[in-house]
Order: structure tokens, then sequence, then C-alpha cells
């Protein structure tokens, strides 16, 4: 941590810092300078709250040099992650790993057509919520196990992975045997006790960012599981909330390289989340292509206007294999490929 004094501030001042900053349990290194004083903190701790010392007389600036997160941070492996499956999918190589599915699973015959035709277009991911987070009770709620069972079903019967949301502690045990990617949603970035849980399970996980959530916290959350010891861990941009209206979220594609630098943690997007609109999802997955994503999260419904939850940003599959023929050339100039 830099502190920086104020010009005017007198020795005892400095030294009050001084004695905070070693309990805190920093060796404290002091720059006089002809008009200011500047000490460096250095030590193990990076759970300390840099307000502590702002608030100290005498002080002007601190900046914390090391990030609170340690174990999601890009040091801990500078080559990066790769969660790999089973099958030979790999999140975080040189393929862009694309997830595709309803929102919800509403039957059956929906969830097999949609799979079969994102399948041929070259999904590598079911998705399909089986427990939903609306945000009015009285909305369609998911089909809970019976959609865990028809996910598996229809993943097993056109090769792909199934991705499906946890909500909470209760259904993780229930949907190992089903899913091979849990879903934590936006709403439930900072669920904790979720998090911790996550933690011990031998799964990979992928993390949605909150809707007003910091990248930084986006990087605690994940430091939550990894604390854990799950170090499959897959991070999602889905859209934050702005002032802006026209779309039902802001999708922050410069959360992509930003993440990438931070962390070592594949970074994906989800264009329909983020947006909101059908006609807003194909632009965005090919901006979130260009800007180096690693996997894609989209929503395909045969029948969006019958959808019983996120219809209207739901893609037709025709429009989906269209998309996935544009992405197919764009993923080469960033040195990226598509299946
Ligand atoms: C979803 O993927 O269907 C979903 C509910 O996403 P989010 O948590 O981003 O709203
Ligand atoms: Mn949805």
């Amino acid at each position: 941590m830099i502190v920086a004094m104020q010009e005017s501030a007198p020795e005892e001042q400095i030294q009050r810092v001084i004695e905070h900053l070693v309990k805190m349990g920093f060796s404290v290194h002091r720059t006089t300078g002809v008009r200011q004083t500047v000490l460096a903190g250095v030590g193990p701790r990076s759970d300390f709250d840099v307000r502590d010392v702002e608030v100290l007389a005498g002080v002007e600036q601190v900046h914390r040099i090391s990030a609170p997160y340690k174990l999601a941070g890009r040091s801990f492996r500078p080559q990066g992650t790769v969660v790999a499956f089973a099958n030979g999918v790999k999140i975080g190589a040189e393929e862009i790993v694309v997830m595709a599915g309803p929102c919800s699973v509403e039957s059956r015959e929906q969830l097999f057509t949609v799979a079969e035709q994102v399948a041929k277009a070259g999904a590598r991911a079911l998705r399909g919520g089986a427990f939903k987070p609306r945000t009015s009770p009285y909305s369609f709620q998911g089909l809970g196990l019976e959609a865990l069972k028809l996910l598996r079903e229809a993943g097993d019967r056109f090769g792909l992975l199934v991705i499906s949301e946890v909500m909470e502690i209760s259904q993780i045990e229930p949907m190992l045997p089903y899913v091979d990617i849990l879903q934590v949603g936006a709403r439930n970035m900072q669920n904790f006790n979720l998090l911790r849980e996550l933690g011990k399970v031998r799964k990979p996980v992928l993390v949605k960012r909150g809707i007003a959530a910091t990248l930084e916290e986006l990087l605690l959350s994940a430091e939550y599981i990894m604390a854990g010891g799950n170090y499959e861990l897959i991070l999602c941009e889905r859209g934050i909330r702005t002032f802006e209206t026209y779309t039902r979220n802001t999708l922050d594609i410069s959360a992509i390289p930003i993440i990438h630098k931070l962390s070592h943690l594949p970074m994906a997007s989800d264009p329909s989340h983020g947006t909101g609109r059908r006609d807003k999802v194909a632009p965005m997955a090919r901006a979130s292509v260009a800007a180096g994503a690693d996997a894609l999260l989209i929503e395909v419904h045969h029948d969006p206007d019958k959808a019983l939850s996120d219809g209207a940003q739901s893609l037709y599959p025709e429009q989906f294999s269209e998309l996935m023929a544009q992405l197919r050339m764009i993923a080469p100039a960033v040195g990226r490929r598509m299946v």
C-alpha cells in the first residue's frame, strides 16, 4: 500500500500513520520528498480496507498495490486456466466454446428440438434452467429435477455438455449427477454461503457477474470458490444495470480483456441477458468473440413467442446457425478457432 501524506502533515501525524501500518502487519519504507512524505507499506496481508488508513489525520491519498484476491489473480497461474471435460472439450484453450439452449427447460419436446438444432450448428454445451430465478414469484419457476433429467438425456443424445443454474445449497447434490457445469446466476454472485459450498464440489462452476457488481467483486466471488479447493471456474459477463433503458442490461464487453489481464480464469460472455433483445444478440456475440471471449452462453428457442421465459432475447435456431457461421470467420482473426 502506498500512502501519500498531506504537504502540511506534521511529523507526529506521519509517526501515527507509520504505527498504524506496522500494527496492520506492514513493514514501512519512508520517502521524504521536498514537499511530501510517502510511505510504502509492504506486507503479507491483502484483506485490509484502505479506508482505515485514508481516514487517519494528515493522509492525502492511499493506493492499494496488491489485489485483494490471490487464487483468482493472474499471477497465481500466469499461463491461464483451461477447464477440460471428459469428452475432450476445453474452455480457456484455443477453441471458443458455445453453450446454447433455452432459458428454461419447458418440456421434452421443446428441449430435444432445440438441443438437436444447436448441436447441429456447432454448440458444445446445452444450457437450460431447471431452477429459475424469476423477478416475479408468479412467473414460471422451472421444472426442477425433471428438467435436469431431460437435460442429461438430451445432452447425451446430441453429444453436448450440460450447464444449468444452481440457486441454493440444497440443489447442489441433486444436480451433480446431471450437469457438467454448475451455473451461479447474476442474482447469486454474492451468495457467499452458496459459493463456499461450491468450493467443496469437484465439478466446474460458471459464475456470472452480478447486475451491479464490479469486476473486483466478481473476482472475489471466484476467490470464495477457489479458497474451498475448486479451481475449475469460468467467469461470465452477462450485462450490468446502467441508466440505459433501450436494452435490458448493458453488456460490458471491456470486462472480457480486463478479466483476462487480472485473472487466469476463462471468461465467457452472455449476449442474451446482456441485451435482452433478439436482434442485438448476434452483434454482441460477434463483438465478444472479437474481444477475446473464451466461451459464449446464448439462449435459443424453436418457438420463442411461446417461451415461458426470456422469449424476446432467444434466437430462432436458424439465426443461431447463421451466427455460428459468422463466429467461425471471426475466431481465426483473433487467433482462436471454432468447430
Ligand atoms: C439465465 O442464464 O437464464 C439467467 C437467469 O441468467 P442471469 O443469472 O445472468 O440473469
Ligand atoms: Mn434467461
